[in-house]
């Protein structure tokens, strides 16, 4: 599925490092007024003025974060720098460049290689951001990617996972778990092609979730979102290893213990069907489940009006004493500890 065998593809060896830089970069164009200088020296030059900078990177493996049978490259471009993104917005920063490295092996042709760069090249323009370097080198086997993100904020509004207070109020965007039941919808249609490469599956019903898995999206959103509500947020972080592992990151540095509540975990009626299918419970998928990049935070109790009803953020939970330790309060009304794995030990797939 990765190269159609019957079309001529260009091979890398055939251009040399340089040209290749240059056919992959080409048209980027610099749009951020903080980017002074890009690609095409030894350093990319960065002008933040008062703002603080953060920096954000990730590393992707074929074979342990993605998988090229039912990945499109354009889409894994795209998805590569949703991930760094995310952890930018996650400090409550604007994303402002970023790097991008790769290793590739020979497998690889040119033309591979350009539609990974036109999905990095749609992330950049739909979230505004500059490319400004990055290194290509070669892999024995498979592909390696390392994003970097850069990003601005003014001091007082980056936002860390220890601020949260006893009493806030917990807060999740968009909705949980479409990622995962997408991953579970590929990994299925994958197995059936192995054994029949003549099926033609329609995987129209699955389409949100697929897309989540495949293409997501982060949440640039919020940070304005907030800003137009009056509200800082007291602590942040993303959600790449599913809600469960992530309340617990953020709970712990803030030296607080949580209450979320099963039933108002947000999930969407696709999640729910394909959960039926798979015989795997909704709250499992939601909570373990990972790879959403939707963002969870905390928020002064006082702030309760001004968010509540509104269509992405649900509230679900609110910070405890430390000693209360880590809970949800399912739809039955029992009480259950919330852990890395999630609550009944789904396994915890490869977080990124
Ligand atoms: P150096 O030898 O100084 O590391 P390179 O030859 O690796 O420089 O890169 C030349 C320029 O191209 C630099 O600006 C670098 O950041 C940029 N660059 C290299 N590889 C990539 C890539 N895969 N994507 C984007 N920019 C790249
Ligand atoms: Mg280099």
């Amino acid at each position: 599925m990765l190269e159609n065998k019957n079309i001529p593809k260009t091979p890398i060896a055939s251009l040399g490092e340089f040209a290749l830089i240059e056919a992959l970069t080409k048209s980027f164009e610099i749009k951020d007024s903080s980017t002074q200088f890009g690609i095409g020296d030894d350093a990319a030059v960065v002008q933040h003025g008062k703002d603080e900078t953060l920096i954000s990177t990730d590393l992707l493996i074929e074979g342990v974060h993605f998988d090229l049978s039912y990945t499109p490259l354009k889409h894994l471009g795209y998805k590569a720098v949703m991930v760094n993104l995310s952890d930018i917005f996650a400090m409550n920063a604007v994303a402002t460049q970023i790097t991008v490295s790769i290793a590739v092996s020979n497998r690889f042709s040119m033309e591979a290689l350009e539609e990974l760069y036109l999905g990095i090249y749609l992330a950049c323009k739909n979230y505004k951001v500059d490319l400004v370097g990055g290194d290509t080198t070669s892999s024995s086997k498979g592909l390696i990617i390392s994003v970097t993100a850069i990003g601005k904020a003014n001091k007082d509004e980056i936002t860390f996972r220890n601020g949260a207070k006893k009493g806030n109020l917990v807060i999740v965007t968009g909705d949980l778990g479409g990622a995962y039941m997408g991953l579970q919808v590929l990994e299925r249609e994958k197995a059936v092609f192995q054994v029949n490469p003549q099926s033609q599956p329609d995987l129209s019903e699955y389409s949100y979730c697929i897309e989540r898995q495949l293409k997501p999206e982060s949440r640039i959103d919020i940070k304005a979102l907030l800003k137009d509500f009056g509200i800082k947020p007291t602590a942040m972080i993303d959600i790449s290893d599913g809600l469960s592992s992530e309340i617990l990151h953020l709970s712990k540095a803030s030296k607080l213990g949580c209450q979320i509540y099963e039933d108002k975990i947000p999930i969407d009626p696709e999640v729910v069907k394909i959960c039926e299918e798979f015989k795997i419970n909704n709250t499992t998928a939601a909570i373990n489940g990972g790879e959403d990049y939707e963002l969870l935070f905390t928020i002064e109790q006082s702030d309760f009006e001004k968010v509540k009803g509104h269509p992405d953020l649900s509230i679900i939970g609110h910070m405890t004493d430390e000693a209360s330790g880590y809970n949800m309060i399912t739809g039955l009304g029992q009480q259950i500890e919330l852990s890395a794995q999630g609550w009944n030990g789904i396994e915890n797939k490869e977080g990124n």
